[in-house]
C-alpha cells in the first residue's frame, strides 16, 4: 500500500473516531459513519447491515440508498450479495453487481442504478456481526488498497458494535449478546442447572481500536511480542515430556516468530489501528479460517494462534484473567476447555459447566462427574456468545445450553427442575431403605468415587459403600507423581469418611485416555488396547508397590478391599496378587499394622476373562464387571468415539447373555460379583442387570435414588420371563419388550 493510502485510511479512521467519541444516539452515529465513509471513498453509497437475529440482516443505516428502506430492508443469511458476504465471511468486489452470481434486486432501496459493489464482512473474533457495503454508479472494481482500508474500518465497526456503541434510544437493532441463543452440545454429566455465566477466561476488551501515532503503536507491538516470545520460550523450557503439549508450544513459538504475522499487524497499524486492534484483526481472520478448515491439524494450529493472540492482547492491554468482576452466586462456568486441576479449584461452587471443546472422557469431565455438576461439552461458539453475568440454563441431560433464555424456556426449564427436585425428595424418603424388589431380592447399591470431594455423597445418597474408587484421579490432577505418604494420608481420610462402610480401591488405571503428564509418553497406535492399567503395573511394578503399601498403611488395622483393573487372563491376576502378598510381608517386617482382612478382586473388562479357567473364579476374592470397557471390547466400539459409542445397546441380547454367563460362573465358584460401569446407574439397565442375577451395582451417587426406586417397585422374576421370551423370539435387544412391560406396570 502506498504512503498516500496509508494516510487516507488513517484520516478516515481519525474522523470515525471523532464521530464515535461523542455521545450521540446509536442511529445518529451510524448515519454519520455511512456518510463519512461514502465521502472518503468517493462513492455514492455506503450502507451498514447488521444482524437482527442469527439468520436475518437488516439495513441499519445508509448514505445514498432510499432513507425509507432503513430498518425495512431485510435479507436472510446467504440471500443476495450482502447475505453472501455475511454467510461466507468473504469480501465481494464486483464492477457489475447485477450480473454477479447471487445478486438480488431490492427495489425499495433504489440501488438498481449502482453498478459496482464492495461488501466487507463486519466480524469480531470469527463472529459475524454484519456487512459494510459501498456502491458506485461507475463500473469499477475496487483496488486491493481500498478493500484493505475498508476492512480496517469494518474491524473498528465490529469493535464498536461489541462495545454497544450503536445501541441507543430509537435504534431499532438490539445489541449482539442480547438475544436468546440455544446451543446444542453433548452431555458430559447429567443434571440441570440455572445460573449466570462466569467466563473462565474473560475476553479482552479493546477500547481504543484507533490510534494517532503509528510509530508508538509499532513500538508497543514490538515490545509486547518480545515479551510474548520470552514467555513462550520459558514455557517450553519448563514443559514436561508430553508430546502434545510440546507440539502446541512449538507451534506457539513458530507463530510468535512469524515474520508474516508481524508484517500484517504492522501494516494494519500503518493504516491507523492501535496495536491491540491489529492483533485482534489477525485473530478474527484466524477464527474465521478455523470454521472453514477441513483439516484437523490446520484447525488445531489456527486455534493455537488464537490462544497466542489472546496472550498478546493481555500483555498489550494489561488485562489479566482477573478482571475484578465478581463471581455471581450461581456461577455456570464457560470455557473453551479446562484442566482437571483448575476445575477442582472452583470446586462445588459451580452450578454448571459448559465447554466449547472438551470431551466426554476428558479429565475435566471426570472431575465434573465426581463433583456431580451438570456438564455440556462441544458447545459450539459458547465462548463468543456468552458474556459474564448472562442468564443461562444448562440441561446436562439433553446436552443443551439456553443462553439468555426467553420466558417460555425459563418456565419450561424451571418445571423440569421442579420435577427433578420432587423426584429427589421422593428418593430421599427411601434413602435409608434397602433396595428390595417386589419378589424379595436384595440388591446392594454402592457408589463410584475417585476424589475426596465424592465422599460427602456417601451418606446423602444412601450408598452402602464405595464399589469403585478410581485411584488414578489423584495422579491425573497433579503435575508430579504423588508421594506414598500423601497417598496413604488421602486413602486413610477416604476410609475414615466411609464410617465403616467398605471402600473398594482400584489400583492405578492409567494408559488409554488417562495419560499422566509426568510419565514418559508412549506413542501407541491404539492406547485403549495398549499398555495400560495392570499391564503397566506388572511390567513396572514400582508405582503399584508404592500404592499397595499406601493402601495397607491407610487401612491401619481395618479391612482393605483392593482390585486390579483390566485383568485379561488368570496369570495377570496371580502375579498382581503376589505383589499384594509381597507388600503385606514387607509391611509385617517393618512392623506396620496390617489390615484386619484383605480382599483382592479383579475387574472383568475384557471378554477374555469371562472365559478364564475355573481356578480363576475360585481363587479371586471378588469380581467387578467394568461394563464401560467390557462393552467397548465386546462390540469393538470405542467408548470415546461419538460415532459409535451409542451404536450398540447394553440391553442387546448377546451382551446380556454374556453377562449372565459371567454371573453364573461366579455363582458356581461362590464368588461375589458386582457391576460398576456407567450402565449400573441407568435405572432400566440396572433393573435388567439385577434380573440376570447381579446383586451388587456400583454407580454415580446421584443414580442411587432413581435405581433404588425402580428396583423397589419391580418384580425381577416377571422381568426374567420377559427377557427369556424376548431371547426366545430371537430379538436383537430386550429394550422394547422391557419398556412395554414397565409401562404396563
Ligand atoms: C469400566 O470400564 O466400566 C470402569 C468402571 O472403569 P473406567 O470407566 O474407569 O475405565
Ligand atoms: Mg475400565
Amino acid at each position: 500500500m502506498t504512503e498516500r493510502t496509508d494516510t487516507e485510511s488513517r484520516k478516515l479512521l481519525g474522523r470515525l473516531r471523532d464521530e464515535l467519541a461523542g455521545d450521540a444516539p446509536g442511529q445518529t452515529r451510524l448515519d454519520k459513519i455511512t456518510s463519512l465513509i461514502a465521502t472518503s471513498m468517493g462513492c455514492e453509497v455506503c450502507s451498514i447491515y447488521l444482524f437482527r437475529d442469527q439468520e436475518t440482516l437488516e439495513l441499519c443505516a445508509t448514505e445514498g440508498l432510499k432513507a425509507e428502506a432503513v430498518h425495512q430492508t431485510r435479507m436472510r443469511l446467504g440471500e443476495g450479495l450482502v447475505g453472501r458476504v455475511a454467510q461466507r465471511r468473504q469480501v465481494v468486489n464486483t464492477a457489475n453487481a447485477p450480473k454477479a452470481s447471487g445478486f438480488r434486486f431490492m427495489p425499495e432501496t433504489g440501488e438498481e442504478v449502482y453498478s459496482s459493489f464492495l461488501g466487507i464482512p463486519i466480524q469480531r473474533l470469527g463472529e459475524a456481526l454484519g456487512v459494510l457495503v459501498v456502491q458506485s454508479k461507475d463500473a469499477r472494481e475496487f483496488s486491493s488498497d481500498e478493500v484493505y482500508a475498508l476492512e480496517v474500518v469494518a474491524m473498528v465497526l465490529a469493535e464498536m458494535t461489541e462495545l454497544g456503541a450503536f445501541v441507543g434510544e430509537g435504534a431499532a437493532m438490539s445489541a449482539r449478546h442480547s438475544h436468546p441463543v440455544m446451543i446444542k452440545g453433548t452431555t458430559g454429566q447429567e443434571g440441570v442447572a440455572e445460573g449466570h455465566i462466569w467466563l473462565h477466561e474473560p475476553r479482552v476488551v479493546v477500547v481504543n481500536p484507533i490510534a494517532d501515532d503509528p510509530q508508538r503503536e509499532m513500538e508497543r507491538l514490538n515490545a509486547a511480542v518480545d515479551e510474548l516470545r520470552v514467555g513462550v520460550d520459558k514455557m517450553l523450557s519448563l514443559a514436561g515430556p508430553d508430546q502434545e503439549q510440546r507440539q502446541v508450544l512449538e507451534a506457539y513459538r513458530m507463530f510468535a516468530n512469524s515474520k508474516s504475522w508481524m508484517r500484517r499487524m504492522e501494516e494494519d497499524i500503518g493504516r491507523g489501528l492501535s496495536a491491540e486492534a491489529a492483533v485482534e484483526k489477525e485473530q478474527s481472520l484466524a477464527r474465521a479460517r478455523v470454521g472453514q478448515a477441513a483439516d484437523g491439524y490446520l484447525r488445531e494450529r489456527l486455534s493455537d494462534l488464537d490462544d497466542l493472540s489472546n496472550r498478546l492482547l493481555r500483555i498489550l492491554t494489561g488485562q489479566g484473567t482477573d478482571t475484578g468482576a465478581e463471581m455471581p452466586p450461581d456461577p455456570i462456568l464457560v470455557a473453551r476447555n479446562i484442566g482437571p486441576g483448575e476445575l477442582l479449584d472452583y470446586g462445588r461452587r459451580l452450578k454448571g459447566i459448559v465447554l466449547e471443546t472438551g470431551s466426554v472422557g476428558s479429565h475435566a469431565a471426570i472431575v465434573a462427574r465426581a463433583l456431580a455438576i451438570p456438564l455440556v461439552v462441544h458447545a459450539k461458539s459458547v465462548t463468543t456468545e456468552a458474556l459474564n453475568g448472562d442468564h443461562v440454563m444448562v440441561d446436562g441431560d439433553q446436552g443443551v445450553v439456553h443462553l439468555r433464555p426467553d420466558d417460555n424456556v425459563v418456565a419450561a426449564f424451571r418445571d423440569k427442575m421442579a420435577m427433578e427436585a420432587e423426584a429427589l425428595e421422593r428418593y430421599a424418603s427411601i434413602r435409608d431403605k434397602p433396595a428390595v424388589t417386589q419378589c424379595g431380592a436384595t440388591v446392594e447399591l454402592m457408589m463410584n468415587a475417585g476424589l475426596m470431594a465424592d465422599l460427602p455423597s456417601l451418606p446423602n445418597s444412601g450408598a452402602e459403600g464405595v464399589g469403585l474408587f478410581r485411584t488414578e484421579l489423584q495422579f491425573l490432577i497433579r503435575n508430579q507423581m504423588p508421594k506414598r505418604s500423601e497417598l496413604s494420608a488421602l486413602y486413610a481420610r477416604v476410609i475414615d469418611a466411609a464410617h465403616g462402610k467398605p471402600v473398594v480401591f482400584r489400583t492405578l488405571d492409567i494408559g488409554s485416555d488417562k495419560v499422566l503428564t509426568y510419565m514418559k509418553p508412549n506413542d501407541e497406535p491404539n492406547p485403549a488396547m495398549g499398555w495400560r492399567a495392570i499391564r503397566v503395573g506388572l511390567d513396572k511394578p514400582g508405582v503399584l508397590r508404592m500404592q499397595l503399601q499406601a493402601l495397607m498403611r491407610a487401612s491401619n488395622g481395618r479391612p482393605l478391599y483392593v482390585m486390579f483393573p483390566f485383568v485379561a487372563q488368570y496369570e495377570e491376576y496371580t502375579r498382581a496378587r503376589a505383589e499384594v502378598d509381597k507388600a503385606l510381608e514387607r509391611e509385617r517386617r517393618l512392623g506396620h499394622p496390617l489390615p484386619s482382612r484383605i480382599e483382592v478382586g479383579a475387574m472383568l473388562e475384557t471378554p477374555s476373562l469371562g472365559f478364564a479357567p475355573r481356578k480363576f473364579f475360585d481363587e479371586v476374592d471378588f469380581i467387578s464387571i467394568g461394563g464401560n470397557d467390557l462393552k467397548q471390547f465386546f462390540f469393538a466400539a470405542d467408548r470415546e468415539n461419538e460415532r459409535v459409542r451409542r451404536r450398540y445397546d447394553t440391553l442387546n441380547v448377546s451382551f446380556l447373555s454374556f453377562l449372565e454367563q459371567i454371573v453364573e460362573r461366579c455363582a458356581v465358584s461362590n464368588t461375589p460379583v458386582s457391576f460398576c460401569g456407567e450402565d449400573a446407574g441407568r435405572p432400566v439397565e440396572a433393573l435388567c442387570l439385577a434380573a440376570i442375577g447381579l446383586r451388587r451395582l456400583s454407580m454415580r451417587p446421584a443414580s442411587i435414588g432413581p435405581v433404588k426406586s425402580l428396583l423397589r417397585r419391580s418384580n425381577l422374576e416377571d422381568l426374567r420371563k420377559v427377557i427369556a421370551d424376548t431371547r426366545h423370539r430371537g430379538a436383537m435387544s430386550v429394550r422394547p419388550a422391557v419398556m412395554d412391560w414397565l409401562r404396563e406396570q
